[in-house]
């Protein structure tokens, strides 16, 4: 179970907090398993290293069993033992790390959030690399990935590589330069990094606060590849803003310093085969979308499932009911005839007025201030004004928007047109990206953003922020300087209501008058290629590139 399989490509092992769907939070979980696979289907090893959570989901693991080793791993001056387990995550070999360790690290019902997250994070790195030491491995790629895996750029150099663990170069990917992860000097020791050595202004010390240590400046510092996961949030991280204080270290690292955009799994995100919706859809027919809006209302308890004015309603001709003298159950005579049908006529278009009326703006993300929350608050009421049903996805770490939203959730609890369901809840994201017409991201910065990409595979037009990596996917139907077959969607810079405002009424005001224009716009949204293809080609430049240029300096040493 330890041996590595042989494969021509690399031998990739990516050390992450988060893997979707067994312990995701956000983008950083969809990009291990979707990053992941793409490589191992173009014949490269991959295999993972994770926590081993209890509040995994563990049902989507297979295969799940303990390995025979005890692994011993250090941590502020003691040795402790862990169980490894190993399982098929989406494909994928994974390992599971579950320390003895007297904190319980990752017994803690969650994933982060806990005032022990540096030592939790530090612990697992160290453990992980101890792992890939003890069962043998030589991996090519060593990749980490956010604050929390920071640790393990800095520990393979100074205590890996001296135990002979040298075949790897370090890949690092940056998922959000607003999480750091800081701390004293001092907590760096615990995992056996030595702080003298490192709480210096050119490896790890924080930019900001000087007496404390950087975990992700050290991940940029001591890795061979640092990416992030857009061009655009590259160029913003290099400056002062958008860097969050580390914009001079990435200047001062830029030949290893690159922005790839993600991709997302196309498998798991297909409407086509997709099980967690009701009725599945693809690009060539479009109609499923309109079952899966109603299924959604019926769902969430919102207006229009009673009518079931989603399916198309033929009127019978008036010819028909002449010569058949009836309608329905009730026989008519000639003189009740037209008048008759001139007011079901009139019914049915009322109908299909407020379905178009009844347009569906979805939203699903963390509520935290970086992803626009006063903007998303301000849509939900803009949508409702002009006529539209909202429904938001999303639950925050932080309590007094949490607590403000709840707010919102229970004024709006019998409310036909708005739903806010305010937890984590996967099966209901699936839904949701099929059921709606429109989607809002008004994010304030964005690094690179999923959720545009997967609601454009569910043919949902995003209504998204000029920033990061929605500044690379999403290009307004309006904007004359980008090609027709590029524009995808409604975009808007400034970040207060009223720029907003501009980006979604036109959204929905496209979507009621322009029927046949929408239904094309949104095939071109759900035929566009978001898959990890493009991304993974660019990684395996930078793998290669980095490999290449070790074995070069072996040759000459
Ligand atoms: P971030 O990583 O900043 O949270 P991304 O857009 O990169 O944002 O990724 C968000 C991912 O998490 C998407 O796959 C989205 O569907 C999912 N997601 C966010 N909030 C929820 C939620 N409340 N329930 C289910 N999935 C969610």
């Amino acid at each position: 179970l330890l041996k590595t399989k042989k494969r021509p490509g690399m031998h990739i092992v990516h050390i992450a907090a988060e893997m979707a769907p067994v312990a995701k939070v956000g983008g950083l979980g969809d990009v291990v398993t979707g990053l992941g696979r793409a490589f191992q289907k173009r014949d490269h090893l991959v295999e993972v290293v994770l926590p081993k959570y209890d509040c995994m989901d563990y049902s989507r693991i297979s295969n799940l069993r303990i390995l025979n080793i005890d692994l011993n791993s250090y941590f502020d001056g003691h040795t402790f033992k862990n169980k490894i387990w190993v399982g098929t995550v989406e494909g994928l070999p994974v390992y599971f790390i579950e320390p003895h360790h007297p904190a319980r690290f990752f017994w803690r019902g969650g994933i982060y959030g806990e005032k022990d997250d540096f030592k939790r994070f530090t612990y697992f790195s160290r453990a992980a690399l101890e792992f890939v030491l003890q069962a043998g491995k030589r991996p090519d790629i060593i990749h980490c990935h956010d604050w929390h895996t920071s640790a393990v750029a800095p520990l393979y150099w100074d205590v890996y590589v001296p135990q002979g663990l040298d075949s790897a170069r370090i890949a690092f990917t940056c998922h959000n330069f607003e999480y750091q992860g800081t701390d004293s000097p001092a907590a760096l020791a615990s995992c056996g990094l030595d702080p003298q050595q490192l709480h210096r202004p050119d490896r790890m010390q924080d930019n900001f606060v000087h007496n404390r240590i950087n975990l992700l400046k050290g991940a940029i510092v001591f890795s061979n590849i640092v990416t992030t996961v857009s061009p655009t949030y590259a160029q913003e991280a290099r400056n002062a803003e958008g860097g969050k204080g580390l914009h001079l270290t990435l200047m001062a690292q830029s030949h290893k310093f690159f922005g790839i955009l993600n991709g997302i799994d196309t498998e798991s995100w297909n409407p086509a085969s997709d099980l967690l919706i009701t009725h599945q859809y693809s690009a060539e027919d479009i109609s499923g979308k309109a079952a899966n809006k109603a299924a959604l209302r019926s769902t969430l308890r919102l207006s229009g499932t009673a009518l079931d004015l989603e399916r198309p309603i033929h009127l019978p001709s008036p010819l028909a009911i002449l010569s058949q003298g009836k309608l329905g159950n009730f026989r008519f005579h000639f003189c009740q005839v037209v008048p008759l049908v001139g007011v079901f006529r009139a019914i049915v278009t009322a109908c299909h007025f407020l379905w178009w009326l009844w347009k569906q703006v979805g939203c699903i993300t963390r509520l935290v201030p970086q992803k626009g929350v006063h903007l998303i608050r301000h849509a939900i009421f803009r949508t409702l004004e002009l006529g539209g049903q909202f429904v938001l996805l999303g639950s925050s770490p932080i309590d007094h928007i949490q607590r403000e939203f709840e707010g919102l959730a229970q004024q709006f609890n019998q409310h036909p047109h708005i739903r806010l369901v305010l937890k984590y809840d996967e099966a209901l994201s699936h839904s949701i990206y099929a059921g709606a017409d429109i989607f809002i991201i008004p994010s304030i910065f964005e690094p690179c953003g999923l959720t545009q990409m997967i609601a454009m595979r569910y043919g949902a037009i995003p209504v998204a922020r000029k920033t990061g990596g929605l500044n690379d996917s999403v290009f307004d139907v309006d904007d004359e300087g980008i090609p027709l077959q590029t524009r995808n969607g409604f975009t808007f810079s400034g970040v207060h209501e009223k720029d907003l405002n501009h980006a979604l009424d036109r959204a929905l005001n496209y979507f009621v008058y322009r029927k046949e224009w929408w239904q094309d716009l949104v095939r071109k949204a759900m035929i566009m290629d978001f898959s990890w293809n493009s991304s993974a080609s660019q990684y395996t430049e930078l793998y290669e590139r980095a490999i290449a240029r070790a074995r070069l300096m072996k040759r000459i040493r």
